[in-house]
């Protein structure tokens, strides 16, 4: 009997782990600085659109 073909997350590497890590940090902050960009960006179109009048809610 052997474990030595299970793969886990155990078996990666400092670097494998150090580059996945960085990864989901990477892809957290930019999913957080999108949704604040986002509405940032509906809040000024928002604005413009009560400004000129138009319909809006
Ligand atoms: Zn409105």
């Amino acid at each position: 009997m052997t474990n030595s073909t299970r793969i886990s997350a155990a078996n990666l590497s400092i670097s494998q782990r150090l580059a996945a890590a960085s990864l989901a940090l990477l892809l957290g902050i930019s999913l957080l600085w999108g949704a604040g960009f986002a509405a940032q960006a509906h809040d000024a179109a928002h604005d413009t659109r009560h400004a000129i009048g138009f319909p809006c809610h």
